[in-house]
């Protein structure tokens, strides 16, 4: 999980064929007429529905470096075809459908990020406002990893407590500790926690490769500055920063 800059709306987002009209207009519009709708959710969804997906998408993908804005596996069209994920869910937040704040492509694994969510809050507690969105807030700050490739919220988190608990609630924990699905994403699912580690392998043995003795710390970070600036990101882009700057955990 990384914080993304969502500077440029989609200018169309109308089926083609059809009078190009901004997404900013389509939002507009609904909200003029969402207080009249007897059912707001169900007009949300029907609206959001309405609008063109891929038109979406293709300016997801280059926000989001073609990553899932939870776990960082690629996506692309037909891979499957990635979701596009409410961060507020939209049943609660009818009003935030067509918010690009709000909107953030998501894979389709069936275990974790929004097939698990589904229509969860990410918060602890119903008192508690949702997480911010990743447009307002430096995850990467916020999450850590161990040289296993589990995941965690880093103790100097930018966090206030009620966040804290809700993304250490978000992330889930290892499943050899919990020996279930946990969490709202389930982060720590084995196969996450295994590609995460396998990532690592890689880092190393392309470093050896190409520094036959020791690597100086400015070549590490110039080798993630590198990372952070490709198109598409690398999966799981974040652990490999974090190792590339020698800041994994030991644990937990
Ligand atoms: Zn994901």
């Amino acid at each position: 999980m990384r914080g993304i800059r969502k500077p440029q709306p989609p200018k169309d987002v109308s089926p083609d064929g059809q009078q190009p009209r901004p997404l900013l207009k389509a939002e507009r519009d609904f909200l003029d007429a969402l207080p009249a709708a007897p059912d707001p959710a169900g007009f949300a969804r029907s609206t959001f529905n309405s609008l063109e997906k891929t038109k979406l998408r293709d300016v997801l993908y280059v926000e989001q470096g073609a990553l899932c804005v939870y776990c960082e596996r690629r996506v692309a069209e037909g891979q499957p075809t990635p979701r596009i994920d409410h961060w507020r869910p939209l049943g609660q937040n009818p009003e935030l459908a067509l918010a690009w704040r709000n909107l953030y492509l998501c894979c389709a694994h069936p275990a974790t990020c929004d097939c698990r969510k589904h229509e969860t809050p990410l918060r602890a507690s119903d008192e508690d406002p949702d997480l911010p969105w990743p447009v307002d807030h430096h995850y990467a700050h916020c999450v850590g990893f161990t040289s296993l490739g589990e995941m965690y919220v880093r103790s100097d988190a930018p966090l206030d407590a009620t966040q804290r608990e809700a993304l250490e609630l978000a992330i889930g924990v290892p499943h050899d500790k919990v020996p279930e699905d946990n969490g709202i994403l389930n982060l720590n699912h084995p196969a996450l926690v295994a590609a995460r580690a396998a990532v690592i392998d890689e880092e190393r043995t392309r470093l050896e490769r190409r520094f036959k003795k020791t690597v100086s710390r400015s070549e590490r970070e110039a080798i993630a500055a590198e990372r952070l600036g490709n198109y598409p990101l690398p999966e799981f882009v974040s652990i490999r920063v974090r190792w590339l700057r020698k800041t994994l955990g030991t644990g937990r």
